[in-house]
C-alpha cells in the first residue's frame, strides 16, 4: 500500500507540472461536490479559460462497439421494457489538452470482435476492428504509447476492458473501486496506479477544465467526469452512474446498481442539467449521437 501511495504522489504532479501558469476555476476544490445551488451559481459566473498557445482543448468521441439488451436491464419500468430490446454505444473519450493525450475509460477487449452474448441479462456485444483500441487510435495518427494518462469510471470491461494494452501507463481511478474484491478486467501488475479517495474530486490538469468527481452506485468507487469546453458548455460524462437518460429524468433505476446511492447520482445530474451542464449518459443512444465521432473532435 505504501508503494502505491508514493507511486500517487509522484504522480501528482505529472500533469499538473506542464500546466504552469494554470489557474484553478475555484468551481471543483477538493471535497465534495458543492451544493446544486452554489453549482448553478458559480456556473452562471464563470466562463472557460481561453487556450493560452498550445491549442485548444479537443475532445474526441469513440465507440468500442454497441451493446443490444432489453432496455429494462438499464431502466426498469414494465414488462414491455424486459422484451424491448435496444443498442446502445460503449463509448469512451480521449483529451487533447496542454500537449497531452488522455483517455477516459479505453472500452473492450478485443474478444468483443467477435461478439460476446450473456445469457443472464440477455445482451450481446459486438465490436467492429476498426473500433477496437489500436485502430480507433490510429484514426488520429496515435498508438496507445502516445496515451499519456488513462482516467476510469470503473473496472468493467465495456469500460476497462483493454488495460493490457497500457501495461505501462498512470491510471486514474477511485481507491474504493481499485480494493474491490471482484474484477472484471484483467489488471497488469506493472500498471502506474494514481488512486484517488472517494471525497476528492480531482482536477486533472489543474485548471478546472476537466475533473472527476465520485458516483458510486453501479459500483462502490465508480466515479463520472466533467469536461468544461468551449462549443458545449460543461459535457458531464457520467459513464454508468447513469445509463440512460431515462434513469435521470424518471428516476428508473438499472438492474445492477444500489438503489439509494443511485438515487443520488440521478438528483445530482438533474441539478447539474439545470445549471445549463449537459449529460451524457454512459449508454444513451441518443445523447452520444449528438457528437460526432473521431476523427472528427469539438472544442
Ligand atoms: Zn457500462
Amino acid at each position: 500500500m505504501d508503494d502505491v501511495t508514493q507511486k500517487r504522489v509522484s504522480r501528482r504532479t505529472f500533469l499538473k507540472g506542464v500546466t504552469a501558469g494554470a489557474v484553478s476555476m475555484g468551481l471543483y476544490t477538493h471535497g465534495t461536490l458543492r451544493a446544486a445551488a452554489e453549482v448553478e451559481a458559480a456556473q452562471e459566473t464563470q466562463t472557460p479559460e481561453r487556450a493560452n498557445g498550445d491549442g485548444q482543448m479537443k475532445l474526441y468521441f469513440f465507440y468500442s462497439g454497441w451493446l443490444n439488451v432489453p432496455r429494462g436491464y438499464f431502466a426498469q419500468e414494465n414488462e414491455q421494457a424486459n422484451q424491448t430490446f435496444i443498442d446502445c454505444p460503449m463509448p469512451f473519450v480521449l483529451i487533447e489538452h496542454k500537449g497531452k493525450h488522455v483517455l477516459f475509460d479505453i472500452g473492450n477487449p478485443e474478444n468483443v470482435i467477435e461478439g460476446t452474448y450473456s445469457e443472464w441479462n440477455r445482451m450481446t456485444m459486438k465490436m467492429d476492428i476498426s473500433e477496437w483500441m489500436p485502430n480507433a487510435l490510429a484514426r488520429l495518427n496515435l498508438t496507445t504509447e502516445d496515451i499519456d494518462l488513462i482516467l476510469l469510471s470503473h473496472l468493467h470491461p465495456d469500460h476497462a476492458g483493454c488495460l493490457e494494452l497500457f501495461p505501462h501507463a498512470t491510471v486514474v481511478l477511485r481507491r474504493t473501486e481499485y480494493e474491490l474484491p471482484d474484477r472484471y478486467v484483467t489488471v497488469p501488475e506493472t500498471i502506474d496506479w494514481c488512486l484517488i479517495e472517494d471525497s476528492e474530486n480531482y482536477d486533472v490538469f489543474g485548471d478546472g477544465r476537466v475533473v472527476l468527481f465520485f458516483t458510486p452506485g453501479h459500483t462502490a468507487g465508480h466515479q463520472s467526469m466533467m469536461v468544461r469546453t468551449q462549443q458545449h458548455g460543461v459535457l458531464v460524462f457520467a459513464a454508468d452512474a447513469c445509463c440512460l437518460k431515462a434513469n435521470m429524468d424518471d428516476n428508473l433505476l438499472p438492474v445492477y446498481c444500489t438503489p439509494e446511492a443511485e438515487r443520488k447520482n440521478y438528483a445530482r445530474f438533474r441539478a447539474m442539467e439545470k445549471a445549463g451542464m449537459t449529460i451524457l449518459p454512459g449508454h444513451d443512444p441518443q445523447a452520444w449521437a449528438a457528437f460526432p465521432v473521431a476523427p472528427a473532435y469539438i472544442e
